[in-house]
């Protein structure tokens, strides 16, 4: 068992290992005193894992009230939040009571909007069953629904109090959410340190999950603790994604975040070694790292087809845009470009 803890605004632990969350009440128990808790979670999750966690709350005296949503992003809504909300006037959750999301990003993201809001605010519990959600969206208090207008355009800054990592959960978890993870794993090891690159060389990560998770959050946690409403260095974090972005939506989502994210990160890198910002040396292990893990490196969208659509983004501000560009493995810098120049960049990176 790992803990990583994290001094943001509020002050909380990450643990992860092994078979935590038969004893997920226990440990929710330790730093929430309540006596219920929102359980939510999708069909998917709750049919493999919503018994043991419910086991262990009633071990704790802590009884659920459970919400169970249709799995994927669809439910990342309006609609499923309000549905949400009234279940928890519903069940008589108080203020001093708990939110549990058990599930992926999109558990994490709508419960932990609903505890931000549940009457000004609750006490939230993250317990991340994707290899995304454990090592990106468990940690750093980002939550949020989309609206038919776009992704996370509702949402808040809302740390959990504690974020239960039970690494077991993630050995059902299908070869395409695992890939999903590994890009952004890749990420973490292009951006921080704490020789996660070479590490992702050495084994496959599905085989070292706690070690490879430790570090990813550590690396986040750094990020978060200097930044953590998103003005200034979190904007790391972004490396591979104006580019990834572009990609799903001219690919209307058929393409994975996470192999988008592959491509966004390879191509930014080639145009890097091609500018003189890094040596070619990074472009090549990167490459490598991206073949381990069966993940891409090309698209055939066009240079002007995916600047045109990154124009779109939501970090843009202004006519300038911030490109994360690596230096070296585990060191990027945040540049700053006018947005007219994206398309320069993609064609130096390879694109066409
Ligand atoms: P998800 O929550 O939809 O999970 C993906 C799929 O895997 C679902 O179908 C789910 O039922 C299934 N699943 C989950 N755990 C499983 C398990 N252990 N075994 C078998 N199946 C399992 O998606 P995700 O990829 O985890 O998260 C994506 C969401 O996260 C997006 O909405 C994105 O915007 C958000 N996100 C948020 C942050 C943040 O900082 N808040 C960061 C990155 C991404
Ligand atoms: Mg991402």
């Amino acid at each position: 068992m790992t803990t990583v803890t994290v001094a943001a605004s509020k002050k909380y632990d990450v643990i992860i290992g092994g078979g935590l969350l038969a004893d997920a009440g226990q440990y929710i128990a330790d730093v929430v005193s309540c006596r219920k808790a929102a359980l939510v979670s999708d069909d998917t999750v709750f049919s493999l894992y919503g018994g043991t966690l419910q086991k262990s709350l009633a071990l704790s005296g802590i009884e659920p009230i459970t919400f169970i949503f249709p799995h994927g992003e669809y439910s990342k809504s309006l609609s499923v939040y309000g549905t949400l909300l009234g279940a928890m006037c519903d069940g008589g959750l108080s203020v001093s009571d708990a939110v549990i999301a058990l599930g992926g990003g999109v558990a994490g993201d709508l419960a932990g909007f609903a505890a931000a809001t549940y009457r000004r605010g609750t006490a939230f519990i993250q317990i991340p069953t994707t290899l995304l959600a454990a090592v990106d969206s468990s940690v750093g208090g980002k939550t949020g629904i989309n609206l038919e207008r776009g992704k996370n355009q509702a949402g808040a800054f809302y740390q959990p109090s504690l974020v239960l990592c039970d690494t077991d959960t993630l050995k059902t978890l299908p070869e395409r959410e695992y890939k999903n993870g590994c890009a952004e794993i890749i990420k973490y090891a292009m951006i921080g340190g704490y020789g996660l690159f070479e590490e992702l060389f050495d084994l496959p990560a599905h085989v070292q999950y706690e070690d490879v998770i430790a570090k990813c959050v550590a690396i986040k946690r750094d990020i978060v603790e200097k930044d953590e409403r998103d003005t200034g260095i979190r904007r790391l974090l972004n490396f591979g994604h104006t580019v990834g972005h572009a990609i799903e939506v001219c690919s209307r989502y058929t393409v994975p975040h996470g192999e988008a994210v592959a491509v966004g990160m390879a191509v930014i890198t080639s145009a890097a070694v091609r500018f003189g910002i890094c040596s070619a040396d990074v472009e090549r292990a990167l490459y490598e790292a991206l073949g381990k893990y069966s993940l891409p490196r090309k698209t055939a969208f066009s240079a002007e087809v995916l600047a045109a659509a990154a124009m779109n983004d939501k970090k843009i501000r202004g006519d300038r845009l911030t490109l994360i560009v690596p230096e070296a493995i585990g060191r990027c810098a945040m540049t700053d470009i006018p947005k007219v120049e994206l398309a320069e960049w993609l064609r130096a990176g390879g694109l066409k």
